[in-house]
């Protein structure tokens, strides 16, 4: 059986798109397939691994029902303008729905040169798509909202990149693919009529809530900076650094996209820069929650003509939501920081507590997920004897935070709960496995230089339950050597 595609985005009108197929590839391989995920979205999972299945993936197959299409988009890239951006090197095959009606779009990321790949060939190096297959799995295991892997195949092609590489195509899942350049695109272009039109696409399908009051458009808005900020929010409760927060990257979903240049802090430090483009530390990890705001304000700049007849009173409409922007983004990060201590009932001077942590830790450049993993063997001063966090042997913590355990272990008193129902709550609020970039590496290398997939496979497989310590990988759960640091990430497109 194949996939059961239904199309709603080729509904809008014809300037959304470029109706176009994925080029073919010369031999099709299955490198993984998400059987859960299948399984989550109805499709049979044995069909993506069968023969007409791979090819589907690798673009040389379209189903019956699939009307494959290069959406258009604009945006702020570093914060410089593009006004024409779009689907390079993706194609949309168009939309399954889940056992609850819930629609996805299933894409195909490196199938293919479009309309607007503007001189790149459309392809993707094996490497970049096996990052994302473990990164965007790996998110979903940490319950972060993220675009997700269905499957990934090898082409049997070269890409030519700085070096000659293995090609590859990812079958990448999402809620939509609607992007705030999405709306900037349109917007720039003063095309109201597209622009309602892709507002009606995104309430229906995304806030459909929000129909029903007063202001409609006001009350999506307000949804969408929610879900924004509680998504970094819970980036920053893992030590994500997303890399590249342009507002082409940014979806209306709500949900995390674009693995290229991201990484997880090991030792931490809040100006943390990892990707090898961004000179200036625009998407630092202490500037996530700022250039959310940055960017979501520019999404209320194209809701203008949507939120009120006379755009004086639409402004300040919009201004007056923007600037609860702030107020959200701390609400969100204090509900996902004290969880992280093991605190329910957030008092507040839970704020300090939890700053007084990270300058600790950024002194001693103590590693970001350890630490805190580390937390769940020091509930109470008696309790310490028994170590339950998997990291105990091979962690330590400086005495420096001494006086700050004391503390926090006082604060916990008043949670009034034992013990043994505080460490549950650490261990399920702390991973201690995470996709550490050595560890990305490994699996990169291995596969792209002796087509060996076991590592990624082994780190897939780990990292579908990060909270769940296993002696026999305690190794994965370490910072990396010296001489396995990786400095800097790539968007290897
Ligand atoms: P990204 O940095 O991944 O958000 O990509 C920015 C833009 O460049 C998007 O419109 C991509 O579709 C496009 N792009 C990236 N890599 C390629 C490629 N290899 N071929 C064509 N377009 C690409
Ligand atoms: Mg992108």
């Amino acid at each position: 059986m194949s996939i059961t595609f239904e199309n709603t985005y080729t509904d809008l009108p014809a300037h959304f798109y470029s109706r176009l197929k994925p080029t073919p590839v010369s031999s099709p391989g299955l490198i993984r397939c998400n059987d859960a995920l299948c399984k989550t979205l109805l499709i049979d999972p044995g069909w993506i691994s069968s023969d007409a299945g791979v090819k589907f993936v690798a673009g040389n197959f379209i189903p019956a029902g699939a009307d494959p299409i290069a959406t258009v988009y604009a945006g702020h890239q570093f914060g410089n303008w593009n006004p024409q951006l779009g689907d390079g090197r993706a194609i949309l095959m168009g939309e399954v729905k889940d056992q609850h009606g819930q629609r996805y779009d299933i894409q195909l990321k490196g199938s293919g040169p479009t309309p607007y790949s503007r001189g790149g060939d459309g392809r993707a190096p094996l490497g970049p798509i096996l990052r994302e297959y473990i990164v965007s799995e790996a998110m979903h295991a940490l319950a972060v909202p993220t675009c997700r892997s269905l499957a990934a195949v090898t082409t049997g092609d070269s890409v030519h990149r700085e070096q000659t590489l293995p090609g590859a195509v990812i079958a990448r899942v999402a809620k939509s693919h609607i992007r705030i350049g999405t709306f900037q695109f349109f917007a720039a272009q003063e095309d109201h009529v597209a622009l309602k039109a892709l507002y009606d696409h995104v309430i229906k399908r995304h806030y459909a809530a929000a129909m029903e009051q007063e202001n409609p458009t006001q009350a999506m808005f307000m949804m969408v900076m929610q879900r924004a900020a509680t998504l970094v929010a819970h980036w920053q409760s893992l030590g994500f650094i997303h890399g590249v927060m342009n507002t082409d990257n940014i979806l209306l979903s709500g949900e995390t996209i674009d693995y290229g240049p991201c990484a997880f802090i090991d030792a931490f430090d809040p100006n943390k820069v990892f990707s090898s483009i961004d000179r200036n530390g625009r998407y630092a990890y202490s500037n996530q929650p700022g250039i959310m705001h940055w960017n979501l304000s520019n999404l209320a700049q194209c809701l203008l003509p949507l939120l009120h007849e006379n755009q004086d009173t639409a402004l300040t409409l919009a201004q007056d939501m923007i600037n609860q922007f702030p107020d959200l983004m701390r609400q969100a990060y204090l509900e996902k920081l004290t969880a992280k201590l093991g605190i329910q009932h957030i008092q507040p001077d839970d704020i300090k507590l939890i700053e007084e942590l990270l300058n600790l830790m950024t002194e001693q450049a103590s590693d970001f997920t350890l630490t805190f993993r580390y937390l769940a063997d020091l509930v109470d001063a008696k309790s310490a004897a028994k170590s339950v966090s998997g990291v105990a042997e091979e962690f330590q913590l400086d005495d420096a935070f001494k006086p700050w355990i004391a503390r926090w272990q006082q604060r916990l008193a008043a949670e009034n709960v034992p013990p043994e129902a505080l460490k549950i709550r650490l261990l399920t609020a702390n991973p201690i496995f995470i996709p550490r970039n050595h560890l990305i590496q490994a699996a990169i290398e291995a596969a792209t230089n002796q087509q060996n997939f076991q590592p990624f496979n082994e780190l897939v497989d780990l990292l579908s339950k990060p909270f769940d310590f296993k002696a026999d990988f305690a190794h994965y759960a370490r910072p990396p050597n010296a001489d396995q640091i990786v400095q800097n990430t790539f968007c290897g497109t």
